[in-house]
């Protein structure tokens, strides 16, 4: 737990989330700001700045993680027509809170993989 990271604070209920899966070391919930017309991040309830320093420090945790968004996606029906899994990382990658999420994003095609 880190006191001023924001989804540290949602993992302790201290600020509210729409949680659509939950396992002992993962959260689902939904984005507060849409880009898709499913679009869930999913976070290992321990703090991890990124995707590397999780896989580096837990590799187990970072699997769970990834199954945890492989539920959602099923929960989520997204599984026949696909959908999107990203870890933004760092300033290049965009990435605006430092405790690692993974964005699931489907619910309609999506576009090209990148904005020109
Ligand atoms: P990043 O840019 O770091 O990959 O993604 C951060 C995501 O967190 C953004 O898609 C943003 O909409 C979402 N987000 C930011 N603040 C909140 C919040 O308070 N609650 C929820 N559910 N999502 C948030
Ligand atoms: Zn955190």
């Amino acid at each position: 737990m880190t006191n001023d990271c924001l989804f540290c604070r949602i993992v302790a209920g201290e600020i509210p989330a729409t949680v659509v899966h939950e396992t002992e070391t993962t959260l689902a919930f939904r984005d507060i700001s849409p880009k898709a017309p499913v679009h869930v991040l999913v976070i290992p309830k321990a703090h991890h700045v990124d995707v590397a320093s999780l896989a580096q420090a837990d590799p187990g945790l970072a699997g769970e993680v990834l199954a945890a968004a492989a539920t959602v996606a099923d929960n989520e029906g997204l599984l026949l027509d696909g959908y999107r899994l990203m870890f933004n990382t760092g300033r290049n990658g965009g990435q605006e809170v430092f405790h690692v999420h993974a964005h699931v994003l489907g619910g309609a095609p999506l576009g090209p993989m990148l904005a020109r």
